[in-house]
Parts: C-alpha cells; structure tokens; sequence
C-alpha cells in the first residue's frame, strides 16, 4: 500500500487551523518522514510559514498556498532576531492569516517556543504547539544508541552548551556527578569548556562520546569517541554545526546492540 492510500486510510483528524491563528509547530530532527501527520496537515492549511534554517525547505512543497518567510541564517547574513520573529508572527495572524511556524525539533526543547508562545499572548493572539521530535532522538536512533537501557541510565539530560551570554554556562560537573547520560545541543563551540566540566565532575577519561552532525539529513556523520579524545577528534574530522554531543555509557551500547546502521568515522 502506498503512503497516501495508508494515509487516507487513517482519516487522522486535527483541530481547526483557524484564521488569525498561530501554531508553533516542531519539523523534527530533519528529514522530511520526521514531519508528524499533524504538522503536514497543517502544511496543508496555512496561510503563511515562518522557518528556520534547521527546518527543511523541501517540506514548504506541502505548502504551495502559503506565503513563505525564512527567518534562519542564510550563507553569511545572521539570522533574523526574536523581536523581529514575535513582530512578524504577530503581524502575519493580525492579517488574519493561519499562521504555521515551523521550528527544528521540537519547538520547545532550545527552540525559543516559549518566548514567541508569550509574544502571542500578549498580543491576545490564539496559538497552540504542535511538538516534533527533538533531535537528540533522532540522533541517537540514527546512530543506534538507546536513549535510556535497562540497568545503564535512570534518566537522560537535554543540556544546552550555549547560554545567554559567556557568563551563563551550566555547571558541567554537577551534571556529570548524576552519573546519567547528557546530550548536549548548541555545543560545538564550547566543547573544551564542556569537557573539563565533566572531568572536574569525576568523568573519566575513558567515558564514551558520541558526536552525530546533521542528524537523519544527508549530512548525517557519527563520530564514537571518549572524553579524552573527543575536542580532538572533532577537529580532525571537521564535524560541523548543528551536531549534538552524547556522553555518557549508552554510547557504548550500540555496540552491545549488536547490528549497526554504520561505522564510525573515526576509530
Ligand atoms: N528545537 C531543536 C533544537 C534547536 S537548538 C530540537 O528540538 O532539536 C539547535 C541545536 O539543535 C543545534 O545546535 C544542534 O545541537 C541541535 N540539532 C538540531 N538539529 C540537529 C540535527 N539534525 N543533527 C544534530 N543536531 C541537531
């Protein structure tokens, strides 16, 4: 059966999507079969998408009745700012338009959800979410690494390696001293700083890290390192943004899975 015929078997059902309003909607990790039903339906529906770089703009082929409004970073121009996107959103349903924005991810997981979510409402404007996958899970399903394993882990840490400014940084050794597994988004460029927090924490040298870039996309890389090791081996393997950083013993576990989806890049 093919994916329409299974699709209109399914009559999925979704709310209104009703003029003037705004759904804030997750695309997931990055490829196109990541979009819920729910987000290309609303693709569907739309007036007008607002979207980030992360998202990819293939998805806007769903969407040929709707005016599109990139609001990433495009080769050398910054990307636009949040005032900026909480005016256009507000605008855009003012105009009485059915509003998609479409975020990376999840849009509430470092994706600034909340912020255009308060915007909306302080303008009096309906909205509601429409979650995606976050992409550390769809980096760990795509490098085979479980997110939580029976007698490994207890919980997993969602961090951000980026903060407000310079001076807002995590407390790297607190988190390490949980002894629970922690994906770090946004954390390319802070990754020595990272790694000696951990260490400070008790982490040892030999803890695994896996390092996934352009997770579920064409770009997809794996990279199975340590923490010893791994600002290193990044470098060496010019590992690129957006990439996510797990640590932790579920990394070594996808070997213990027995088949892998693919190699690592480096040893
Ligand atoms: N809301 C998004 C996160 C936005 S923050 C989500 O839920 O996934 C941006 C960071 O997300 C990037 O710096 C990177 O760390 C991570 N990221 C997003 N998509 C990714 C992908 N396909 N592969 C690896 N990392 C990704």
């Amino acid at each position: 059966m093919s994916l329409v015929d299974a699709l209109a078997r399914l009559d999925v059902r979704i709310p209104q999507f009703e003029p003037g309003h705004v759904w804030l909607a997750g695309a997931g990790p990055g490829h196109l079969a990541g979009l819920t039903l729910e987000v290309v339906a609303a693709l569907g529906l739309a007036d007008a998408i607002v979207y980030d770089a992360l998202v990819d703009a293939a998805a806007l082929k769903a969407s040929p009745q709707a005016e599109a409004h990139f609001v990433g970073k495009r080769a050398g121009q910054p990307s636009a700012t949040q005032s900026f996107i909480n005016e256009l959103i507000v605008r855009l349903a003012q105009e009485n338009k059915r509003v998609l924005r479409l975020k990376g991810g999840d849009p509430n997981v470092f994706g600034r959800g909340g912020e255009e979510a308060s915007a909306l409402s302080a303008a009096g404007i309906p909205f509601r979410f429409l979650p995606g996958v976050t992409s550390a899970f769809g980096a760990l399903a795509s490098a085979g690494i479980p997110a939580t394993l029976r007698g490994v882990n207890k919980a997993i840490i969602l961090a951000t390696g980026h903060g407000i400014d310079d001076t807002d940084h995590l407390d790297w050794a607190s988190l390490a001293r949980t002894g629970q597994p922690i994906v770090v988004y946004m954390g390319m460029s802070n990754l020595p700083v990272i790694v000696e927090g951990l260490r400070r924490g008790g982490l040892a040298e030999a803890t695994p890290v896996a390092v996934i870039q352009g997770a579920t996309t064409a770009k997809e890389r794996l990279l199975v390192s340590d923490l010893a090791r791994v600002d290193a081996d990044v470098r060496a393997a010019g590992i690129v943004p957006p990439a996510l950083i797990v640590v932790g013993e579920i990394v070594a576990h996808r070997h213990a899975l027995g088949s892998l989806i693919r190699e690592a890049i480096l040893p």
